[in-house]
């Protein structure tokens, strides 16, 4: 069955608007996709007719509502292949799964000299935290660098791993250079001397199957609005003995089993780690965010955005003075450019006036950038929806930049 573009297209209400009078091109979807209208319906009736709180009501609205949120935790372990679903942990986002292994995991297991591999293109949230557990535990950060393509040098991520390593947490593909990065084998050398893996998996998610089992990877994590679903919603998964040992992140309401003045027992796996009123609604709505992009197959997805890739790359390269930033033989549907002597922000103000929307900016890597010794690009990012025609406008639209300038 042929790739039904215009079905998909219809499916997202905001591709048919109009940005200052013209209609909208949508290339920012790294920072954040759009939504299906089944996530807007199935939002809309939560709060116009089911909103009650959940786990705890002995009433009819409460025990659905608890029905649906955790039916919504089995979707995503299926969709992870967890083995149980209570490896499922919502979270708010990717930021707060990384937080949360950070604070839990780190400052309870990691001790002075201890050390803790991360990569030049990791995004802030992958990094600042592990400062934070480096700076309370004693703990060392060491990063893997990356060749002028931005591939990882796998050479010397080798070299950094020893006894003293404790914990390796890497982006599955990065948000700015869109590097698909060799996750399994960085795992399994991770393994190999007695270190755990923590997947970044928010750029991952909505481009390519995840499956836990088969990278064997120890936690992962990833947002619920890039992979067309709600904001505020995302997914900590992590292996059952681990998070069995953890002592939780966060403490109120419902992460208890018993609370008296003097001490507190905790609920089990995964309550343990979802301290107060979760976001219900999203949690709900994220089970047909993870059913759309399955409807419609990561083969069929994959096809579909390495096709728009390989075109974006051929008609940008043929902008004089366009330099593109991460060139692996890897990648997916992601561009970070910049233009001779036009600023980056300048380029996406005058894109903006024509109705397209990309990121400029550090987009939260700093390091990364420092390590091409530029502050930022342009990005231009495309997902199951974009066309060639976009891919096109955006071309139109950097040469009236050019022009302009
Ligand atoms: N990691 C990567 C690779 C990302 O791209 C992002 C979002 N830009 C995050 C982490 C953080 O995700 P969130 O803002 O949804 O917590």
């Amino acid at each position: 069955m042929s790739y039904d573009i215009k079905k998909i297209r219809s499916d997202f209400p905001e591709l048919s608007i109009m940005i200052r009078e013209k209609p909208l091109t949508y290339l920012d979807n790294a920072a954040s996709t759009l939504k299906p209208n089944k996530v807007i319906e199935v939002i809309n009736k939560h709060y116009s007719q089911e909103a009650a709180n959940i786990h705890r009501g002995a009433h009819y609205l409460s025990e659905r509502g608890t029905t649906r949120y955790e039916k919504s935790r089995e979707a995503v372990a299926r969709f992870l292949n967890a083995e149980f679903s209570h490896e499922i942990i919502f979270t708010k986002g990717t930021t707060d799964s990384l937080n949360l292994v950070a604070n839990s995991y780190g400052l309870e297991f990691l001790k002075p000299g201890d050390e803790i591999i991360l990569t030049t293109m990791e995004h802030h949230s992958n990094i600042v935290p592990w400062q934070m557990v480096a700076e309370k535990t004693g703990a060392i950060i060491k990063i893997a660098p990356i060749n002028d393509e931005g591939e990882i040098l796998l050479d010397e991520y080798k070299n950094l791993l020893n006894e003293k390593t404790k914990i390796v947490s890497f982006t599955l593909i990065s948000n700015s250079l869109g590097t698909i990065n060799p996750a399994k084998e960085m795992i399994k050398l991770a393994h190999e001397v007695g270190a755990i893996a923590i997947v970044d998996a928010a750029q991952a998610a909505p481009h390519m199957k995840l499956d836990v089992k088969d990278l064997n990877c120890e936690f992962l994590s990833f947002s619920g609005h890039k992979i067309f679903g709600p904001t505020g919603i995302g997914v900590l998964y992590g292996k059952e003995e681990l998070l069995e040992k953890m002592p939780p992140y966060q403490r109120g309401g419902d992460m208890i089993e018993r609370v008296t003045f003097e001490k507190t027992t905790f609920n089990d796996l995964p309550f343990k780690f979802e301290a107060g009123t979760p976001h219900i609604a999203g949690g709900i709505a994220l089970k047909d965010a993870i059913e759309y992009v399955e409807g419609i197959g990561y083969e069929e997805i994959e096809r579909h955005e390495k096709d728009i890739l390989k075109y974006a790359t051929k008609r940008l390269n043929e902008i004089k003075g366009l330099t593109i930033f991460g060139q692996a033989k890897n990648k997916t549907s992601v561009i970070s450019f910049n233009l001779d002597e036009i600023h980056h922000s300048d380029v996406g103000t005058i894109l903006d006036q024509q109705g397209i929307a990309v990121r400029t900016g550090h987009h939260c890597n700093q390091p990364l950038w420092d390590r091409f010794g530029i502050d930022g690009t342009v990005r231009a990012s495309f997902c199951l929806y974009n066309t060639k025609e976009e891919v096109d406008l955006l071309v139109e639209g950097i040469k009236k930049v050019k022009e302009f300038f």
